[in-house]
């Protein structure tokens, strides 16, 4: 975090928004982050909206940062004209001197993000996410027995080691290492031109991918040699915090419809279009808001009777019902709704000191 005598910044809120929704698990066809406007300008009142909608750039007055859930600039821009409805958006953000910074799929995916949001509003316990997403990576590094624990603490802290509910998990074992120090060097041990063998430990700790970049600079930093030999592998396992959907129990099975009817009456969704049977008793459910219809055969494979989402093209709808799952799409913007109001409380929390805007 930075402070300035000036107050914060712009750039204050997204390293914040960034900690919480990371940008590593945006969908690779996505565009979140920055679209218009400048970081490093102060900072004084936000507006949070799912979209900048035309009738937005009225209320842009003033506001420095205005944060979306959806990207305004998604595909390539050949040109930019105040007569179509993206030239006037781009005109106001530049003219009013906001910023635009879009949250998207990393809000969808990550912990405590949309799906664990809708989750919660459906009632569901023990969720898992529907399409897990996030990397996981092993380090290992080779570190002198003296230094072993500080390099361990200080992985741990930029957010390596952890199993589920596990932290701190590492594994070391000892060795022993040879190099030889060049001429120019100034070795932590030997001299240069003389061929050391040192006992060493090799220290072997998870880290997901979000936290990659942090683990290895604070690795480096507390490590003290000044060459450090480390690997870092790719791993074939599922970061299991972070993915699009989540699916889990109900507390008890109830008909299909109702499940249905709760939740659309909590999110303020009117239109409902259901597809499959609505009569048949559900225990196991999943949701994943907007446009998620194409994640109906992960629901139906993890053992889910019941699947709520913002849209679902027609055939993709009838498809599932007929392989025995029931679903029902709520609309886009409604389901998605939930973005605004939690991040302007998560932003408002965090920077009392920031007026907080909601569309
Ligand atoms: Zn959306």
């Amino acid at each position: 975090m930075r402070l300035h005598s000036g107050g914060m910044e712009r750039r204050d809120v997204v390293a914040y928004l960034d900690e919480l929704f990371p940008p590593a698990l945006a969908e690779e066809w996505d565009h979140p982050g920055l679209q218009v406007g400048d970081l490093g300008l102060p900072c004084r009142r936000v507006l949070v909206a799912l979209d900048l909608d035309l009738a937005l750039i009225e209320r842009l007055q003033g506001v420095d940062l205005l944060v979306t859930h959806h990207p305004l600039l998604f595909r390539p821009v050949s040109e930019i004209r105040p007569e179509t409805p993206l030239g006037k958006k781009i005109a106001a953000l530049l003219r009013e001197g906001t910023a635009c910074y879009a949250v998207h799929t990393p809000y969808d995916s990550a912990r405590g993000g949309m799906g664990e949001r809708l989750a919660g509003i459906l009632g569901l316990r023990e969720t898992r996410p529907l399409a897990p997403r996030g990397r996981l990576y092993k380090l290992a590094v080779f570190v002198p027995p003296e230094a072993v624990d500080a390099v361990a603490e200080a992985v741990f802290a930029a957010g390596a080691g952890k199993i589920g509910r596990y932290g701190h998990c590492s594994f070391r074992a000892e060795g022993i290492g040879t190099f030889l120090p060049e001429e120019g060097t100034s070795p932590y041990i030997g001299e240069p031109g003389g061929e050391e063998r040192v006992r060493e430990i090799r220290l072997e700790t998870i880290v997901p991918g979000e936290r990659l970049g942090a683990v290895i600079r604070e690795m480096l930093s507390a490590h003290p040699y000044e060459e450090v030999a480390y690997d870092v592998y790719p791993l074939e396992l599922e970061d299991r915090r972070h993915g699009l959907g989540r699916m889990g129990t109900l507390p008890e099975p109830v008909p299909a419809g109702e499940a249905i009817e709760g939740f659309a009456a909590a999110i303020g969704a009117e239109t409902v279009r259901v597809y499959g049977d609505t009569a048949r008793e559900v225990r196991v459910a999943a949701v994943c808001g907007g446009a998620g219809g194409g994640l109906w055969a992960e629901a139906l494979a993890g053992g889910c009777e019941l699947f709520l989402t913002g849209e679902i093209g027609y055939h993709e709808g009838l498809a599932a019902a007929e392989a025995g799952l029931t679903v029902a799409a709520l609309g886009h913007r409604e389901t998605e709704a939930v973005f605004v109001d939690h991040v302007a409380e998560l932003i408002g929390r965090r920077f009392p000191e920031l007026e907080v805007i909601r569309a």
